[in-house]
């Protein structure tokens, strides 16, 4: 097998490997093996950057965790979670490190979340519960054999086909979220998915009958893949019909450069949801959403129960106070120019008059006050009053008419 010391020293900043070397030292006296395991395995083998290192433990991570601690006290504790005996160290030099303990889990109820079976088993049996073979590579970072590549799934072999292998036939079944992560990676690193892999996503999507599984990950991975803002992610999403995970059908044509061109241009807050909204506006919402997320499909739905505006003081009005990504989602779904419109010509249009001219003309505070700033904004809207001079003189106009 490869050893890759020499890569992992030239890949990662000087202070991390010189705290993975301490790790390593601390791991021969403790008596346990450590690894590299997962993205940073596969990213160090693609030339790619790293961005955050988790350290595998064959054994107890907790434990493992508190002997770094009592080896050198300058070390925080950042997190523990007991249950899966992981934790998340603050190194002096301000490296952060994940560590996990190896472990074995099954899935009782296809679809939803797994159980953990056992804690601290081997790391070739730690690797069977993982998703994709390039995803499943290990270094060790052992005195032994310090570096060293580990391929138990035969991924480096994957690697060099640049293919997404699941590690059985049954993955996709177990955890769905599988196949978006499939979709990420594919967009990410321009991979594939391996044929039988195609197929077991394909047979998966077909059958599915209900939505009974969990959209904890199947969000947090459709947000992580949205929010690459690359419309092939979006018609991929499309043609190999992965929407069926939160919608039984899609007929609609949409252009995806075109959901790209909105994003790079209005920069709205939740991209994810921008490419995602038409699914959950069309079908049935099935993620758990935040406030502002629900926010977002409310208004949308509300504009597609109402007639589209056609003048510029009904644009304003229609669109008045909606988030961006509600305007562009409903833009998206109908193609209705005044949506763009109101974003580009109207939604920083304000009237420069406000109340207080208002008073300061004689009017008494009522609930003719917004009467009068509307039509006072219709005014302004149709392009002809363009000072502040201008406003009040057909606002001293109104209350004349009004006087009437
Ligand atoms: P990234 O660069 O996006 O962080 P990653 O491969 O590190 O990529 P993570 O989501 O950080 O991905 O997960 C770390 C590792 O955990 C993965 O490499 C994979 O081995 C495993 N993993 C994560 N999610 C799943 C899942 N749903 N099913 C099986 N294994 C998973
Ligand atoms: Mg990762």
């Amino acid at each position: 097998m490869f050893n890759l010391k020499e890569k992992l020293i030239h890949a990662l900043p000087v202070q991390v490997v010189d705290t993975l070397l301490f790790c390593s030292e601390c791991a021969a006296e403790f008596n346990v093996n450590i690894y590299l395991v997962g993205g940073v395995v596969r990213d160090l083998l693609l030339g790619r950057d790293i961005l955050d290192i988790d350290i595998t433990v064959e054994g107890d991570a907790v434990e493992f965790s508190e002997f770094l601690i009592q080896k050198d006290s300058g070390i925080k504790l950042s997190r523990v979670q007991n249950d899966l005996k992981t934790s998340k160290l603050l190194f002096k030099n301000g490296i952060e490190i994940d560590f996990a303990s190896t472990r074995t889990e099954s899935y009782p109820v296809k679809g939803h979340l797994p159980v953990v079976d056992s804690i601290g088993v081997r790391i070739d049996e730690d690797v069977r519960r993982r998703d994709f073979t390039v995803n499943a590579l290990v270094l060790s970072l052992n005195q032994s054999n310090y570096g060293e590549l580990l391929d138990f799934v035969d991924g480096v072999s994957d690697l060099e086909k640049r293919v997404l292998r699941v590690l059985h036939e049954g993955s996709f079944v177990d955890d769905p979220s599988r196949i978006i992560r499939g979709l990420k990676f594919s967009v990410r690193l321009g991979f594939n998915l391996e044929e039988k892999t195609f197929a077991l996503q394909e047979d998966y999507l077909s059958k599915l009958s209900n939505f009974d599984i969990s959209y904890s990950r199947v969000k947090s991975e459709l947000m992580q893949t949205f929010s690459l803002n690359v419309p092939d992610a979006f018609d991929k999403f499309i043609e190999q019909r992965l929407y069926r995970l939160i919608i039984n059908n899609f007929d609609f044509y949409i252009n995806s450069d075109i959901i790209k061109n909105l994003v790079d241009k209005y920069k709205p807050q939740s991209v994810w949801l921008v490419y995602a909204g038409c699914f959950l506006v069309l079908g049935e919402n099935r993620f758990d959403l935040n406030k502002r997320e629900k926010k977002i499909l409310f208004e949308v739905k509300k504009f597609l129960v109402n007639n589209p505006p056609y003048d510029n003081f009904s644009v304003y009005k229609f669109y008045e106070d909606a988030l961006t990504e509600s305007i562009l989602i409903y833009y998206i779904i109908t193609k209705s120019q005044s949506a763009l419109h109101y974003l580009d010509d109207l939604r920083n249009v304000r009237l420069s008059v406000s109340g207080e001219d208002l008073i300061a003309a004689g009017v008494k505070p009522s609930l003719e006050f917004k009467k009068i700033l509307d039509t006072l904004l219709e005014e302004k809207l149709s392009g002809s009053l363009l000072t502040r001079e201008d406003e009040l003189k057909f606002l001293k106009f109104q209350i004349k008419q009004l006087k009437k």
